[in-house]
């Protein structure tokens, strides 16, 4: 496969050669000014197979965002609804939310001092140092089992302030098949950025 019309090369003053996909599908590679364009190629050649799993990792996801009619259905909890009545996200979100933390609370046993229900274009929950648990409003969108997923790990923040393997051991007690949930939630990211 020949993709270098498709490669911009960005120079500067960096170290390391770094390749990213980026939304236009075309492959990005940032390089020190020191490194040849074929030392380029011959690197970009050797990351085939990555790139081909980038590129149908983001094929998947938007025709995922496409399969979203946003225009004529309601999305809840995974489910799709025709629009035949007024519904508010948020204020859905500020009534459901909560009591799905606090279920999950009392099962796993983790606490927290206060629920946040917001507005973010970049996080789907978090957990301060303050306890306070926050989710994206737009979680009311996802399925259960992901959102229970978000609340989990957000909740076993209260025992590990961190990403570490031992913060990952404690959310696989609750949640066996966190890592196939995690993937499907990177197929909503869409929705972070989506005004809707
Ligand atoms: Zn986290």
């Amino acid at each position: 496969m020949n993709n270098n019309a498709n490669i911009l090369i960005k120079r500067s003053k960096r170290k390391s050669i770094s390749l990213s996909i980026l939304p236009n599908r075309q492959i990005q590679v940032k390089a020190p000014f020191n490194v040849s364009k074929t030392m380029i190629l011959d690197f970009v050649k050797t990351k085939q197979r990555w790139i081909q799993k980038q590129l149908s990792l983001q094929k998947q996801r938007s025709d995922f965002e496409k399969s979203f009619d946003f225009e004529n259905y309601y999305y809840i909890y995974g489910k799709q609804y025709k629009k035949d009545k007024i519904i508010d996200y948020k204020t859905l979100a500020l009534n459901e939310l909560p009591k799905l933390i606090e279920l999950t609370k009392e099962q796993i046993g983790y606490h927290y001092n206060k629920i946040v229900i917001k507005s973010s274009k970049r996080l789907w929950g978090s957990y301060s140092s303050k306890k306070v648990i926050m989710l994206n409003f737009k979680c009311i969108i996802l399925p259960k089992d992901i959102i229970q997923y978000i609340i989990i790990h957000e909740l076993c923040h209260s025992k590990q302030m961190n990403h570490s393997p031992k913060f990952w051991n404690l959310v696989e007690k609750f949640c066996p098949n966190y890592k196939d949930t995690k993937c499907q939630l990177s197929n909503f990211a869409f929705l972070l950025k989506k005004d809707i």
